[in-house]
């Protein structure tokens, strides 16, 4: 995965310079010069590149650190902070409201990803308990509708399009007011990418954006054009206004990075971005955490939100991390869930720790990884299981005689007891915020 390579080699260049035996100045602008390559390498805009150099030198004024100061932290904060601020839109966005018909319309080229994401936006939603249905309003290419029809049959989601009607404008009007009338929430509508001439398509966008009158009108753009999303988005801007956009293939693209900074720079938001060609490769996209995971940190309040969504086993682990607490139990758990909910490699990408010791292991590899950690789960007591972990530091022949019983290593046990720990710590420094959370939800 680029993104990750991207994210490693930035990862890297902080760790080498905390870990130098002299960090001197010399040693930091040689760090910041190391993530300028490696961003720039990622296609992202010289200019984003050289406010960044200045950004981090301003914020760490390293000549001013007090002799004690904690200067990996001070480094490592102003690392996230700038990469975080060059791809932050700095705009919000549409939420579509429960109870009313929200309409969704989808523009970009043929080929982005356009359909494949409208239903997994649609996907999104249901999990999320809206009622949803799509509507193919591309009838220039032979075969959209089928593919439209397949994608959401597989998801069981109802869809509207027609073989008949060539009017791409009649088909989006009749698909919406039928859906409307039945009270559907979402009613996501996926337009033509292609026309004979590009004026055309450009007409028919507008069309069809007057007939049903969308609340949030979302491009797509597929990632691997780089820094020329920037064009591409103003282009479609000048005619079909979106107030949104969704950025696609973020797993294979080289120019991933150069994409999302480009996007942002236009200060359009980013709702999300694909991750993948499976109907669950789709992640709501959030500055912080995606420069979190990027840099193998972990995205655990995306990784909350997204088992909330699957009503998978994680009410003991929500109260818990409330209380600022992670058992082995509600390790074993969460990894159980896992399993569950499709590609590895990308949910345990949400796991801090986790990424950096599944990496270079493909989805079997990595499965395989995990079922031993559940295996040395299934060999604790039910003592050990509630346990905070610190009992087996106490008594090392407990963990002894779970390697034994799960036919794993004492040293696997160790590593997955050292995950446990760091989940707790995140799960501590977590308590204040997830209960003032709530409580602005009133769930408390
Ligand atoms: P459309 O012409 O814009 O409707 O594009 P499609 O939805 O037909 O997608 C074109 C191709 O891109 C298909 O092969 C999809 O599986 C693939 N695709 C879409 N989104 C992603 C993504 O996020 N990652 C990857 N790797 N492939 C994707």
């Amino acid at each position: 995965m680029v993104l990750q390579d991207l994210g490693r080699r930035i990862n890297a260049a902080v760790t080498d310079l905390t870990r130098a035996p002299t960090l001197d100045e010399k040693a930091f602008d040689g760090m910041i010069k190391t993530i300028s390559n490696a961003l720039a390498e990622a296609d992202v805009n010289i200019k984003l590149v050289a406010n960044l150099r200045k950004t981090i030198k301003a914020s760490v004024k390293f000549h001013e650190l007090p002799p004690h100061a904690n200067k990996k932290r001070i480094i490592q904060k102003a690392v996230f902070d700038a990469l975080v601020d060059i791809v932050d839109p700095h705009q919000k966005e549409y939420v579509p409201k429960k109870g009313k018909s929200n309409v969704i319309m989808f523009v970009g080229l043929q080929g982005a990803g356009k359909t494949t994401t409208c239903t997994k936006l649609a996907r999104w939603y249901q999990a999320r308990g809206f009622k949803t249905c799509l509507v193919c309003a591309d009838t220039f290419r032979a075969g959209a509708f089928d593919q439209l029809k397949q994608n959401a049959t597989k998801a069981k989601i109802p869809y509207y399009g027609s073989l008949t009607q060539t009017d791409p404008v009649v088909v989006a009007r009749d698909g919406v007011e039928k859906f409307k009338k039945e009270r559907f929430e979402i009613i996501i509508v996926d337009t033509s990418g292609r026309h004979h001439q590009e004026d055309a398509l450009f007409a028919e966008m507008v069309e069809i954006q007057t007939a049903v009158q969308p609340h949030q009108t979302i491009m797509v753009l597929d990632a691997s054009i780089g820094q020329a999303a920037e064009s591409q988005s103003r282009a479609f801007k000048e005619t079909a206004d979106f107030g949104a956009i969704i950025i696609t293939k973020t797993d294979g693209a080289a120019a991933g990075g150069g994409a999302i900074s480009a996007v942002a720079a236009t200060h359009t938001p980013i709702v999300f971005i694909g991750t993948g060609e499976h109907l669950l490769d789709l992640e709501k996209f959030n500055p912080q955490s995606f420069v979190s995971k990027l840099l193998g940190m972990g995205d655990i309040q995306g990784l909350a939100e997204h088992v909330q969504s699957l009503n998978l086993n994680q009410k003991d682990t929500m109260k818990n991390i409330t209380e600022g607490k992670f058992s082995v139990r509600d390790m074993r758990d969460q990894l159980q869930n896992i399993m569950k909910m499709g590609p590895l490699s990308k949910m345990a990408g949400m796991i801090p720790g986790m990424g950096g010791m599944m990496q270079g292991m493909d989805d079997e590899e990595g499965g395989m990884k995990l079922k031993r950690m559940i295996y040395m789960c299934d060999s604790m007591t039910v003592k050990e299981l509630d346990s905070d972990g610190r009992m087996f530091v106490e008594q090392p022949t407990r963990m002894t005689r779970v390697a034994r019983g799960s036919g794993t290593s004492v040293r696997e046990v160790e590593e997955l007891l050292t995950q446990q720990r760091m989940m707790g710590g995140i799960a501590k420094k977590m308590k204040g915020g997830m209960q003032n959370m709530q409580k602005a939800q009133g769930q408390m």
